[in-house]
């Protein structure tokens, strides 16, 4: 019986599965607003895996708290339309990512690993459906074939903890290059170029198939997103797609909450002890230099908005440094605008939110400026040296830098919190606001104990 390809569910022989392959994309209509939501939602859970997977999590703990992630970001009110949130959401993405090559890199990777999740979760009816949709050529092998290498199989599993096989456990024989992580890990049996994998370890093999599918789609929509995609079509979505490949995901630091205030007299202290390593490098810069260039002033200043620095204050802050360097007049003319704007008091009068961890590590300073997050930007002995005076040394600056070199920038920044403050930070820092309201947390408690 052929395969009936569904994009509601796949059925295979009459086995269901809930696991879509995304071989086309849906012929569906989206309302712009779930585009974009539907898109969030599984970014969460893809960034869920991807900060456990570089804290380097086990990988028992990892399946659960993928299929955790799943379960809370997937759900949709309508238990019908789960289905079609999943397929939405998954080539919304496509086209977030498609764009670079380190974008590809990293959504190809996180797919993979949560469909590989999600296949072991499946059943094994429901997994051989899998295997026929992916039109893998491999039978099940022999009881007469399974017998002759039997003695080789049982060594295998010995050598892994497992229980011997028996007749009934169903093996396959594949091109050992289909499964590299098993070779690798020398978790199979190879005879004349073939390896032999049981039911429970066809994860690798179906894995590697999904990710070879996508990592080819990705480029093609990448060419067609650049070619043939009408451009009206492209300038209604263009802007959702840009803000999706950098959307933050937490909470919103726009406005102080828990720590009303910082007052001018304590700010000195407090940048010391509560800001992340962007805004004592800017704080320390401005101190210096009386001067910040705009990327600067924006980054800074929407910062200290969020952790509570009132607009009387930031104006007299801003501008005892600024008339240092340009006279108070030019300052009152030039500068204290762009301030008050940031407090919503000119122009559109918005309100603006203070830059994520993501924004800013994906801006671009020129030279003389000073905004950007230096664990990106900053020079290995730079760094260093920016650790050390923070008060981290020894094993946590090795353990720092390593980060940095895997391109981990947020993950820098929170084992730099951790070793600061010696307390753990398990959300990890996403947010310099989120980092100085969690800096505060420890502070006040550390002082409450201590009285
Ligand atoms: S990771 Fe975020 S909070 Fe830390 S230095 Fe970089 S931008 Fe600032």
């Amino acid at each position: 019986m052929e395969p009936v390809r569904s994009q509601r569910k796949l059925i295979v022989n009459d086995v269901v599965s809930t696991l879509p392959l995304y071989r086309s994309a849906p012929a569906l209509e989206v309302r712009l607003e779930e585009f974009e939501l539907f898109a969030l939602d599984r970014l969460r859970v893809l960034k869920g895996i991807s900060d456990a997977l570089s804290r380097g999590r086990k990988p028992e703990e990892m399946e659960k708290l993928a299929i955790d992630l799943w379960k809370t970001n997937m759900r949709h009110p309508q238990a019908s339309e789960v289905i079609n949130k999943d397929i939405i959401s998954h080539f919304v993405l496509r086209l977030v990512y498609c764009r670079t090559e380190d974008l590809r890199k990293w959504f190809l990777s996180m797919e993979t690993a949560l469909f590989r999740y999600r296949f072991k979760r499946e059943k094994q009816e429901a997994q051989r459906a899998l295997m026929a949709e992916f039109d893998l050529p491999y039978k099940a092998v022999s009881s007469s074939e399974f017998e002759s290498v039997k003695e080789k199989l049982v060594l295998v599993s010995r050598s892994l903890g497992q229980s011997s096989p028996t007749a009934d456990d169903i093996f396959f024989k594949v091109p050992f290059e289909e499964v590299p992580e098993l070779v690798a890990g020398r978790r199979v049996f190879i005879s004349k170029g073939h390896a032999y994998i049981a039911m429970s370890q066809v994860v690798s093999l179906v894995a590697t198939q999904f990710r070879s599918h996508l990592s080819r789609a990705l480029i093609l929509t990448n060419r067609k997103w650049t070619t043939t995609i009408a451009e009206q079509e492209k300038d209604r979505l263009t802007p959702i797609v840009e803000a999706l490949s950098s959307s933050y995901l937490g909470p919103d630091y726009s406005q102080p909450k828990e720590f009303a205030q910082i007052s001018l007299k304590d700010i000195d202290d407090v940048a010391k002890s509560s800001f992340p390593l962007c805004m004592r490098h800017l704080f320390e810069k401005l101190r210096e230099d009386h001067h910040l260039k705009h990327g600067g002033r924006m980054q800074l200043g929407l910062f200290l908005k969020g952790v509570g620095l009132k607009l009387d204050d930031a104006l007299a802050f801003w501008k005892a440094e600024f008339s240092r360097k340009v006279g108070a007049e030019r300052f009152d003319k030039e500068y204290s605008y762009g301030i008050r704007h940031n407090y919503g008091r000119e122009g559109k009068r918005t309100d603006y939110t203070p830059y994520s961890c993501q924004k800013i590590i994906s801006s671009t300073p020129g030279v003389g400026d000073h905004h950007g997050c230096p664990y990106r930007n900053f020079s290995e002995e730079n760094l260093r040296a920016a650790l050390n005076k923070m008060g981290v040394t020894g094993r946590a600056v090795g353990d720092v830098m390593d980060k940095v070199r895997n391109r981990h920038y947020q993950l820098a920044c929170t084992l730099t919190f951790e070793a600061v403050h010696g307390s753990s930070c398990d959300a990890g820092i996403n947010h310099p606001n989120q980092y100085f309201s969690d800096s505060q947390k420890i502070m006040q408690s550390k002082n409450q104990s201590a009285a």
